[in-house]
Parts: C-alpha cells; sequence; structure tokens
C-alpha cells in the first residue's frame, strides 16, 4: 500500500480497537481491487467519540466503521440514521456526505442475511417460525433482518426476559410475532422451528459453552451459530452431526463490511474462499 495525496480514507473507531479484524478485511479488498485508499484503526476513548466522528469530514475521511463501545452512542451523534439502524437501535458504519454530514448505518442485519442465502441457498423465510438466541445487540439485527425477510414468527430466547421483552417492542411490526421465551422453554421452541439462530455469546472463546438438545429441531432445520470464534462451535458441531444444514459466524462478519467499503471506495467486493482463509488466518494468529 502506498499513501498518496488523493489516497481515499476510512477506519474503524473502537476502544480498544486491536482486536478488530476489520483492517484486515478491507485492506484485502483495498489490494484486490487496487484501489489508492487506506483504512485504519482508529482507538477512540469513550468521553471523545462525538469530536472524532465530528472530524471525519475536517480530515477528509469518507467515514468509518464502529465497534464496542461505540455503536449506540454514535448514532446520537450522526445527522441521519437510516431507518433500519433506528430499529436496531445501533449503527455499526458511518458515510460522510458531500456537505460534510455524518448518516449512520448497520450493516450487521444485511451480513447476517447475506451469509444465511449464500450459505443455505434454499432457505425459505415463509418455511416457519425462527428461534433466535439471544437478545443483545447482535440478536437484534439478527430479528430485524428475519423481519424484514418475512419471517413470520421469531421465538426470542433470552437469559434477562426484560431485554427480550424490549428487543421484540422496539421490532414489532406488521405480519411479524415476535414471542419471547426464558431458557426453560429452549426445548418448545425449537418445535416446527424453520431456522435456530445463535445470537448470544455463549460458545464463545473464553465464554460458558452452548449445549443445546437439539432433539425437538426439526432435522432439515438450519442452524446458524453467529459467534465465529471458534469457527465450530459446539452447537454447530451438535448441528452437523445430527444432518441440519449449519452456517458458521465468519461469513457475517465479512459480508457485514461490504456496504461501507463499496460506499467509502466506490467498488463493488466480494466475500471468497481466499478472504476467508485470510481472515482465518489472522483470527488463529492471535488467538
Ligand atoms: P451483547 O449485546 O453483550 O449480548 C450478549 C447476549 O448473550 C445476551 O443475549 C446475553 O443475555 C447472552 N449471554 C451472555 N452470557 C450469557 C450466559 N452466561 N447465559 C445466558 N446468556 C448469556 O453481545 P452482542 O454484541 O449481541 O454479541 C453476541 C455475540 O455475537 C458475540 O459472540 C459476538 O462476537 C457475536 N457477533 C458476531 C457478529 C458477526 O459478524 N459474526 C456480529 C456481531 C456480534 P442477557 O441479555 O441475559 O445478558
Amino acid at each position: 500500500m502506498r499513501i498518496t495525496g488523493t489516497t481515499r480514507l476510512a477506519g474503524i473507531m473502537g476502544w480498544p480497537v486491536t482486536h478488530s479484524r476489520s483492517p484486515a478485511l478491507h485492506g484485502f479488498w483495498l489490494d484486490e481491487t487496487g484501489i489508492d485508499g487506506a483504512y485504519l484503526p482508529l482507538p477512540v476513548a469513550p468521553q471523545h467519540i462525538e469530536q472524532a466522528l465530528r472530524a471525519l469530514p475536517i480530515l477528509g475521511f469518507r467515514g468509518c466503521n464502529l465497534t464496542i463501545p461505540h455503536k449506540q452512542a454514535a448514532l446520537l451523534v450522526v445527522d441521519r440514521v437510516e431507518p433500519l439502524a433506528q430499529r436496531i437501535g445501533a449503527i455499526n458504519t458511518i458515510i460522510v456526505g458531500p456537505d460534510g454530514s455524518l448518516e449512520g448505518r448497520n450493516t450487521d442485519a444485511f451480513g447476517f442475511c447475506e451469509n444465511l442465502r449464500e450459505t443455505v441457498p434454499g432457505w425459505n423465510p415463509a418455511a416457519g417460525p425462527a428461534v433466535v438466541l439471544g437478545a443483545g445487540g447482535a440478536a437484534r439485527a439478527v430479528v430485524a433482518a428475519l423481519a424484514d425477510a418475512g419471517v413470520a414468527e421469531i421465538r426470542v430466547v433470552n437469559r434477562t426476559l426484560a431485554r427480550a421483552a424490549a428487543l421484540a417492542s422496539d421490532l414489532s411490526m406488521p405480519k411479524v410475532v415476535i414471542t419471547i421465551h426464558s431458557w426453560d422453554e429452549v426445548g418448545t421452541a425449537q418445535q416446527r422451528a424453520a431456522l435456530l439462530v445463535n445470537a448470544t455469546s455463549l460458545g464463545m472463546a473464553g465464554e460458558p459453552a452452548l449445549m443445546l438438545d437439539l432433539s425437538l429441531l426439526p432435522p432439515s432445520t438450519p442452524v446458524v451459530d453467529i459467534v465465529y470464534v471458534p469457527l465450530e462451535t459446539d452447537l454447530l458441531a451438535a448441528a452437523r452431526r445430527r444432518g441440519h444444514p449449519v452456517v458458521d459466524g465468519l461469513g457475517m462478519l465479512l459480508h457485514q463490511g461490504r456496504p461501507g467499503f463499496e460506499a467509502w471506495f466506490g467498488a463493488p467486493v466480494r466475500v471468497t474462499t481466499e478472504l476467508r482463509a485470510a481472515i482465518l488466518a489472522t483470527l488463529a494468529a492471535t488467538r
């Protein structure tokens, strides 16, 4: 990479930001497309997020991604928030407009859907209820994505029921029923389900395992785990043994980066096996 006077700039703000795979992801695409661009890690402490975002147009940045802990706070700073991100309650991508204004988007829902449709092309949103485990930030994006895709019934299972209730109320829309369930009901919630998604942090390296009895889940139902460290979680291994189509979380991470890249750097990009291998290598190197 060579920086010139016309290099297009973008980056990711987080605190800390060193764990982020986004510089490797966008760096891969910049190399692949040969675009004169740079994507930088930007360590920004929580108390400086507003100043840092307002500095983007001043410094000539075309936008940025946001990671922990800025995804909710930034929503209150930007000038416009796309309706999907407003419903989810968080933004992860900012586009600087020609007038220097900031537009906030959430691309996690897009990433989730693209990954699911790419891995299980036959998945039909109208086939039946979806079970979503979790009610945190990622679960909100997953539920919004499923509702927008046309899933008519979404069963949300979460430890903290008040959080699930807030999700159901914020994301409710006509023709979509969102029900909430405690973990005691996780077995019955799987009955007749046409999709199961883990959107909790259970099963992630360093977190408690997710050991789920899948015996009530119809055998052809796809099982998605959005956790990507490790890539093959206990849940996916159990689902694979039972013959379910399985979808790991890495593809969601990669696809969610596409809209930002395309807006900042002006070229379409794809998620390829080479890209997956490159990002997997960075995950393995830091484990
Ligand atoms: P979050 O907002 O902190 O939510 C965590 C969720 O996990 C909550 O529903 C929480 O339940 C549940 N949970 C945590 N520990 C639990 C436990 N011991 N028992 C039962 N439930 C527990 O986190 P997030 O941002 O939604 O992220 C969730 C996971 O998704 C993370 O592993 C993250 O890496 C992954 N993720 C992946 C992608 C991707 O692109 N593949 C994108 C975003 C996130 P309570 O509400 O009861 O606390």
